[in-house]
């Protein structure tokens, strides 16, 4: 009996200890999401499928259903690649930054953030010390990513999703591959998969 108690004390602690270190790894993600991108991400969401969302403000139905779709799709481009890892909605979490613009040089339909251009310092990309990306992976494992929220065009939405998973992907089934196409300053760009 006393054996018993405290196996289940053990497992208590065990329990106690996994969660405390989760959550301090989720903050730690949600930080790095905060630096990249100046915003902070104060309402949590979930899609209908189960990834997470983190947002500045409430994200819209569209904006969640979108996410789904571009999950799907990766998930099934994955599957014809023959990948089997990671291909779960719950693994996924996305944060939906403020758009530093919305237009891109054309002037079309284009929320995009503004980061530092690190890699891409000097290349097409740079417009100063920063370049404006679609999208960014904040952290590999756990699995998370951050767009820019829309207003419209959420097919768009749906493809950026699909184009940073397939970083995550890559990372988690074939990493060699993941490594040839982890950074576009060498050109190189989405989809990867087909
Ligand atoms: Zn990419």
């Amino acid at each position: 009996m006393k054996r018993l108690f405290a196996g289940i004390f053990g497992l208590a602690v065990v329990i106690v200890t996994f969660y405390a270190s989760t959550n301090a790894q989720n903050r730690a993600v949600l930080a790095e999401a905060q630096r990249i991108t100046g915003d902070r991400f104060t309402v949590g969401a979930r899609t209908p499928n189960g990834a997470t969302v983190y947002a500045v403000r409430q994200p819209s139905a569209a904006m969640l259903n979108a996410i789904d779709r571009g999950l799907a799709d990766l998930f099934s481009v994955a599957r014809r690649n023959g990948y089997r890892r990671a291909l779960n909605y719950t693994s996924y979490t996305i944060f939906v930054a403020n758009p530093d613009r919305t237009k891109d040089g054309s002037g079309r339909y284009s929320p995009d953030i503004a980061v530092g251009a690190a890699q891409y310092a000097g290349t097409g990309y740079d417009q100063g010390g920063y370049i404006f990306a679609a999208g960014m992976i904040i952290a590999r494992n756990p699995m998370a990513f951050v767009i820019s929220e829309h207003t419209s065009n959420f097919a768009r939405v749906s493809d950026l999703v699909r184009y940073e998973g397939e970083h995550l992907v890559l990372y988690q089934n074939d990493r060699r591959r993941y490594e040839q196409t982890k950074d576009h300053s060498q050109g190189g760009g989405h989809p990867i998969l087909r």
